[in-house]
């Protein structure tokens, strides 16, 4: 009966001739990380598409290649003893798992990547340390490939980029991973006497070890904004000298403040500002 059919009310979708009692399946929701600074949640894909900055500002970190990729022009990178890998010569323990967890995460052999590229066409070697493995703590591999990239350099007279982040030396390998420090010190000099350019970056964080020896020995050193540097956390050096430390410290800002660091240059900036470093100190450089 036509009327019946026009009171009749359908009871749910179904009968309303909806959707199907299939399960609709759910579009994957693309993973987001949280800024530490302003609380936002960024899509990944929009994290990367500006260089891991936040809109707020805030630096992430960001893998080695990556940034090999942001700064090197493209296809000019040429990967240095790439295959070296750490023994565990102390047989410390959980030592080699932690190595296999770092490469399988990362991809890499090792916590930091060397090789030659050119930047904006200009020739050099760069070292970017890798923060996924082990947090780009310096073992005797990490050492040995930095010593052995600034020997490359100076016999082919380059200069050096360095990129630092690190947690400092290595404790699975003991006094090993400490004398790294005056062995990739020692490299440093040899290249510097030879009146080579070597330009350091400090990124989030640059820590221990690695700040006690190559991170501070550029003849121009560049900092990420608010990047950590120090030696010593700030609780312990708090705890030992029973001292409050004023604010700021150990952040990239106090220590240009205080004559440590040349420059802070934002990401963005980055490769503009490394490609007029080294044309200006270049032969027959741009000034
Ligand atoms: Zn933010």
């Amino acid at each position: 009966m036509p009327f019946l059919k026009f009171r009749y009310q359908p009871k749910n979708e179904l009968e309303e001739g909806g959707r199907s009692a299939e399960p609709v399946p759910q579009e994957e929701s693309e993973p987001e990380q949280t800024c530490p600074n302003c609380h936002k949640s960024i899509p990944i894909s929009a994290l990367r598409a500006n260089m891991n900055v936040c809109s707020c500002g805030h630096h992430f970190r960001m893998s080695a290649r990556q940034r090999i990729a942001m700064t090197a022009d493209e296809g000019s990178f040429c990967e240095l003893d790439g295959s070296l890998r750490s023994s565990d010569p102390l047989m410390f323990s959980g030592y080699q798992e932690k190595l296999r967890a770092s490469e399988q995460s990362t991809g890499e052999n090792e916590g930091v990547v060397c090789g030659e590229c050119r930047i904006d066409g200009n020739p050099c070697c760069i070292f970017v340390m890798e923060p996924g493995f082990m947090m780009g703590s310096m073992g005797s591999v990490v050492g040995e490939k930095i010593t052995r990239l600034f020997e490359h350099a100076l016999e082919r007279r380059l200069p050096v980029i360095g990129c630092t982040v690190s947690g400092g030396a290595r404790m699975q390998e003991g006094l090993l991973s400490l004398m790294q420090m005056a062995k990739t010190s020692a490299a440093v000099k040899r290249h510097g006497d030879a009146g080579l350019l070597y330009i350091v970056l400090l990124t989030d964080p640059t820590t221990g070890g690695v700040t006690a020896s190559f991170a501070m020995e550029g003849d121009i050193i560049l900092a990420e904004p608010n990047a950590t540097v120090g030696f010593a956390g700030a609780r312990v050096i708090e705890q030992t000298t029973r001292k409050h430390l004023p604010k700021g410290f150990q952040r990239a800002e106090f220590l240009l403040e205080h004559g440590f660091v040349d420059a802070i240059v934002p990401r963005s900036e980055q490769r503009a500002a490394l490609s007029l470093l080294l044309s200006i100190h270049s032969e027959g450089g741009v000034i």
